[in-house]
Order: C-alpha cells, then sequence, then structure tokens
C-alpha cells in the first residue's frame, strides 16, 4: 500500500439535499461572461461563437452558512450569483440533445472575484488566476437532484446583499444553455462523476466588505447565504 508522505488534503465535497452522503468534487470549471448585461457592465461584448472558461481549485469550495474571510490582495471584492451543475456521469464529446443525462443536478453557487485583479490581469492578456481561484471563494448550496427537480430552464436568479436585491435575472437569460455547455466543454475534458460548472453571472456584481451577508437563491433549486469575514 502506498504511503503519503504527509496527510493528503481532504477529499473535497458538497451537500446533497435530502440525501446523507456527500458529493465529491473533482473539478471546478466556470464559464465566463454567460449573461449579455453583464458582459456590458464589464465593458465587453458576448462571443456567439463559442463560451470560454476558467476554474477554480476543488479547495475554494465552502458550504451554505460559511463564512468568506476577505481575502488579501484586494480592495475590491465582489459577489457573482450563478446556477452551479453538478456531473453525475461520463461526458466526453456529447451532443447538447444528450448532455443532460450527465446532470446529476443543480445548486446555487457564488464565484467571489477580486475583480480588481481580474481586470488588470485581463488588460494585460494574463491567466485570471489571482482574480478568480480564491481560497474560500466558491460557497455553493446543497445540490438538488435532477430526479428531484428536473433540469431547470427557467427560474429567478437572484442575490440579496444585506438585505438589498443586487442581481436579478432569470437562468433563461444565459447565452450558452446547461446542454450546450456540457457539450462544448465535452470537447476538451473527459467531464465526470464529481465536476462542478459554474455557468456565469447575471449583471449587478458589486462589491462586498466585512460583515456583509450574501443571500442567494435560484427557484427551484435552491438557496445560498454567507457572511463576508474580516479582511485576512
Ligand atoms: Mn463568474
Amino acid at each position: 500500500m502506498t504511503k503519503f508522505l504527509f496527510d493528503p488534503a481532504p477529499q473535497a465535497a458538497v451537500a446533497i439535499a435530502g440525501l446523507d452522503v456527500l458529493f465529491p468534487v473533482a473539478r471546478i470549471f466556470c464559464v465566463g461572461r454567460n449573461y449579455e448585461d453583464h458582459a456590458k457592465e464589464m465593458g465587453l461584448a458576448v462571443d456567439r461563437e463559442k463560451p470560454f472558461y476558467f476554474s477554480k481549485s476543488t479547495t475554494t469550495l465552502r458550504p451554505s452558512g460559511a463564512n468568506i474571510p476577505y481575502p488579501p490582495g484586494t480592495n475590491n471584492y465582489h459577489f457573482e450569483m450563478e446556477l452551479v451543475l453538478a456531473i453525475g456521469a461520463p461526458a466526453f464529446k456529447i451532443a447538447a440533445a444528450d448532455a443532460l443525462s450527465a446532470v446529476f443536478g443543480y445548486a446555487c453557487g457564488l464565484d467571489m472575484t477580486r475583480r480588481d485583479l481580474q481586470l488588470s490581469e485581463r488588460a494585460k492578456q494574463r491567466p485570471w488566476t489571482l482574480g478568480k481561484d480564491v481560497e474560500a471563494s466558491a460557497p455553493v448550496s446543497a445540490i438538488a437532484r435532477a430526479s428531484v427537480i428536473g433540469h431547470p430552464a427557467k427560474g429567478a436568479i437572484v442575490l440579496r446583499q444585506n438585505q438589498q436585491t443586487r442581481q436579478s435575472s432569470d437562468i433563461d437569460q444565459m447565452v450558452w444553455s446547461v446542454p450546450e455547455i456540457i457539450a462544448h466543454l465535452s470537447g476538451f475534458y473527459h467531464l465526470g462523476p464529481g465536476d462542478l460548472i459554474f455557468t456565469g453571472t447575471p449583471a449587478g456584481v458589486g462589491p462586498v466588505a466585512p460583515g456583509d451577508l450574501l443571500e442567494g437563491s435560484i427557484a427551484g433549486v435552491g438557496e445560498l447565504s454567507v457572511t463576508i469575514g474580516e479582511a485576512q
């Protein structure tokens, strides 16, 4: 039996609504600019030729109810409320028409972002790692199983900050639909059980401060809440 030099990191996992087992997470993919109104507020047009992606480390996951520290190296830490897909079956070069069969379920997620660094990285045509792969930057609600809720193509997506509504849209406003995202991404990766895909955020993103309460919801999927902790 192989021994490790030190204890490996704990397996990243997300709760599953109505089940007492966890969904072990393999990878986290994120779609960029998937709502036209958000692309516009970022000063860019949506690319309708193909979606693009970045990724976050699985160690960035946090459960709903967590206190998320305000990370170092930023003065402009932003919320981005998103629908998250949980992949439950292998999908490689899958057609959009078949893609939903690979979805285990759906969750609410926040793609917390060092906006100042993301924009300066973007301006210099550098990768978005410091802007996006931020420690504790991926709080995700319990996964609602597709076998229970179906495959929502429509539903209000809302983010409230200290009881004020900041983001309010509908997941039917996504430029690239859930089947289209899976079909496209599966042309580059052997997607499989444990992969999460953040599907992009609507307009209204904005900065947080220590002490803030963020509450997100997606109709038919679930709810998520986190508080922002002290600056590190
Ligand atoms: Mn995002």
